[in-house]
C-alpha cells in the first residue's frame, strides 16, 4: 500500500494517502457477477418528485452559474432544514456556502480555518478523505482512536498549541455509530476551553434506526465555533448531484464563498433548484429511504452471525457494517482480497480507515435485501473454507 506523493514545481509537497476503498472498487470490476458494498453509493432511485424538479429546472433554463454561496432559496430551505432539526438558525444570506458535496463543504472549510502547520485532531476509525483533505491545507492530521479507553483524555492530550480543530463525523462512516451525547458535550467542552472550531460532519444524520440524533451544534456556545457539513448525497440518495453545504461563521461563511470562485465557482444549478425541493419536503423521503437501510442492515446482521467467526453488532444508523474478523486470523487486506477471488464479493478492508481499522471489515449495504443476504451467506461460507466449520 503506498501513498501518492505530487510534488509541484513550488516544492510543495502533498503526501496523500491511498484510497483502499477506490482501490478495491477498482479491483473489483475485473470479475464477473461481483456483488460490490465498497463504496457508500447505494442503489436506491432518487425519490421521484426530486427527479421530477430536476427536469422541470432543466426546462425552465436553470442551467447557469448561481452565487458563489448558491442559489438563495436552497439557503433558506438549508437554513430552515438545519433549524427545525437542532434549533439553531442560521442566516441564509450570510451564514451558508452550497458546495459541491459535502466533499466540497470539508475541503473548503479545512481550507479557511487551517494554515500550514497547524493540527487537525481526527478520530479514528475515520471517512480517509478527513486525511488528505489536512494535507491538501499543508497542515497535519493529529488521530485519536475511538476503539481505545479513556477517549475524552487522549483527546485533551492530543491538543497543541498548533491545534485548530476536531473534526467529528458521527452517525459515522465506517462504524455506523453515533457519538453519544456526553462525549459530544466533552468535545464541546475541550473545543471551548482551547479555542478550537469543530467541523461537525453529519451527512448521515437522517438515517439513524430507533433513535433521535441530536448535533453538536445543540450545546450552548456551540454555534460559534461549530462548521456544519451536510449534503443531498445519503439523505435523498443524490450522491451524484454533486450538492453539499456548509454552516458556519459569518466570516468562514464569506470566506469559503470566495474560495469557491476559485475552484468550481458553484454546485450546478438545477442540481440546487431540485435539493431546495428536496429540503422543503424530507420527512417522508428520509423515513423511506431510512427503513430500507434498517432492514437491510438487520437481515444482514442475522446472516452474517450465522458465522461462529462472527458477532456483528446490531447497527444504529447509516446503512455501513462495520465488524470484527479477528477470530479468522487473516489481516483485514487478506479477508477482503482472498474473498473477492472466491465468491467475488467487494467488501473494504478495516484499515482503509487508519490503522485502529486493522482486524474489521466494512459493508455498505448498498444493494438490495436479497442481494445483501446471498452475500451474507457466501461470506459466511467464505470463512468456513478458509477457517473450517467448528
Ligand atoms: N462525509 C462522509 C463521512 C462520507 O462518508 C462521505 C461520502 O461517502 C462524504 C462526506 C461525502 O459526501 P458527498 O457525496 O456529499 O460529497
Amino acid at each position: 500500500m503506498k501513498g501518492i506523493v505530487i510534488m509541484n514545481t513550488t516544492r510543495n509537497m502533498i503526501n496523500l494517502n491511498p484510497q483502499l476503498v477506490r482501490e478495491i472498487y477498482e479491483e473489483a470490476k475485473k470479475y464477473d457477477g461481483v456483488l460490490d458494498l465498497t463504496l457508500g453509493d447505494p442503489d436506491i432511485k432518487t425519490p421521484e418528485f426530486i427527479i421530477r424538479e430536476t427536469i422541470a429546472a432543466l426546462e425552465n433554463n436553470k442551467t447557469k452559474y448561481t452565487a458563489n454561496s448558491g442559489m438563495a432559496e436552497l439557503r433558506r430551505a438549508i437554513s430552515e432544514d438545519v433549524y427545525k432539526r437542532t434549533g439553531i438558525r442560521y442566516d441564509a444570506d450570510s451564514e451558508i456556502t452550497v458546495t459541491a458535496g459535502a466533499m466540497g463543504a470539508l475541503f473548503l472549510a479545512s481550507r479557511c480555518i487551517l494554515a500550514p502547520g497547524d493540527e487537525m485532531i481526527i478520530l479514528e476509525p475515520n471517512w480517509p478523505n478527513y486525511v488528505n483533505m489536512v494535507r491538501m491545507c499543508g497542515a497535519k492530521e493529529v488521530i485519536v482512536s475511538l476503539f481505545e479507553d479513556n477517549i475524552i483524555e487522549k483527546i485533551r492530550t492530543a491538543v497543541s498549541d498548533k491545534t485548530r480543530a476536531i473534526i467529528i463525523n458521527s452517525p459515522s462512516n465506517p462504524t455506523g455509530l453515533v457519538l453519544p451525547w456526553d462525549m459530544l458535550c466533552e468535545i464541546a467542552a475541550i473545543a471551548k476551553e482551547n479555542d478550537l472550531y469543530v467541523i461537525s460532519d453529519e451527512v448521515y444524520h437522517s438515517i439513524v434506526f430507533d433513535m433521535e440524533y441530536k448535533s453538536i451544534l445543540e450545546i450552548e456556545g456551540m454555534k460559534e465555533r461549530t462548521i456544519l457539513v451536510d449534503s443531498m448525497s445519503k439523505r435523498f440518495s443524490m450522491t451524484g448531484y454533486r450538492v453539499g453545504f456548509m454552516c458556519a461563521q459569518r466570516e468562514i461563511a464569506y470566506l469559503s464563498a470566495q474560495l469557491q470562485e476559485n475552484v468550481n465557482s458553484c454546485a450546478c444549478m438545477f442540481a440546487q433548484a431540485a435539493s431546495a425541493i428536496a429540503l422543503e419536503n424530507c420527512e417522508q423521503a428520509q423515513t423511506e429511504i431510512t427503513e430500507i437501510f434498517k432492514d437491510r442492515c438487520t437481515s444482514m446482521v442475522a446472516e452474517l452471525n450465522k458465522s461462529p467467526y462472527l458477532d456483528v453488532p446490531s447497527p444504529t444508523a447509516t446503512f455501513y457494517l462495520f465488524f470484527d474478523i479477528t477470530k479468522t486470523k487473516m489481516s483485514s487486506y487478506d479477508f477482503t482480497v482472498k474473498l473477492l477471488r472466491s465468491k467475488h464479493i467487494a467488501v473494504v478492508p478495516g484499515n482503509a480507515f487508519g490503522r485502529t481499522g486493522e482486524g474489521y471489515i466494512r459493508i455498505a449495504c448498498t444493494l438490495s435485501t436479497e442481494k445483501l443476504v446471498a452475500a451474507a451467506k457466501q461470506i459466511v461460507a467464505f470463512i468456513n473454507e478458509e477457517c473450517g466449520n467448528n
